[in-house]
């Protein structure tokens, strides 16, 4: 079984634990830096970017995060978890994490449009899935190593570049775990 972790510094982390570990895989409640070692992949949740960006500087995540990347050890950032991974950000001068060549807008769908739901076809993984989307960020652009997997109408909604996977919506939150057992043949594929 693969080990992956949901790093639980704020958001949705109960719920990406039930996901991993109904798709098959170790799930592990990461708070600690040391424990990133131990990790085949890890899964950064949805929450508040800005938030979650501050709780990592105080932890001293930021390095480690980026050297986990580096590893080639597969990341999924899930809403927030998609902003820190993007590359660029709108409105603000520097990334997060910067290991996703792409260019995003936080809060794209507007205020009027906080939260829905919406069904997308997503590449490799469903023709139907429900997607819930909350105060949900955009990837605008994306650089020609990035695949985008799934559109909702004309906007890019998921994207995988090599070990990196991410989407504006959250696949957690129902009980379609077919996003997450994606994320965790990733996984296993890098581990084996
Ligand atoms: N709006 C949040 C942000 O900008 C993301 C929302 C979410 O993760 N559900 O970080």
């Amino acid at each position: 079984m693969v080990k992956v972790g949901v790093l639980a510094l704020q958001g949705a982390v109960r719920e990406h634990i039930r996901a991993l570990e109904a798709s098959g895989a170790e799930a592990i409640i990461v708070k600690r830096v040391d424990q990133l070692e131990q990790l085949d992949g890890l899964i950064i949740p949805g929450g508040e970017s800005t938030t979650m960006r501050r709780l990592i500087d105080k932890y001293d995540f930021l390095e480690p995060l980026k050297e986990f990347g580096k590893s080639g050890k597969p990341m999924f950032g899930t809403c927030a978890g998609l902003i820190l991974l993007a590359g660029r950000i709108k409105d603000r001068e520097d990334a997060h994490l910067g290991l996703i060549d792409m260019y995003v807008e936080r809060n794209a769908f507007g205020r009027q449009r906080e939260s829905f739901e919406a069904e997308l076809m997503i590449k490799d993984v469903a023709d139907d899935f429900d997607a819930v989307f909350i105060r949900a960020p955009l990837v605008l652009e994306v650089g020609e190593d990035v695949e985008v997997l799934s559109k909702f109408g004309e906007r890019i909604v998921a994207v995988r570049q090599g070990p990196y996977l991410a989407c504006s919506f959250h696949p957690e939150l129902t009980n379609d775990h077919r996003v997450t057992s994606y994320f965790v043949r990733m996984v296993e594929e890098s581990k084996a």
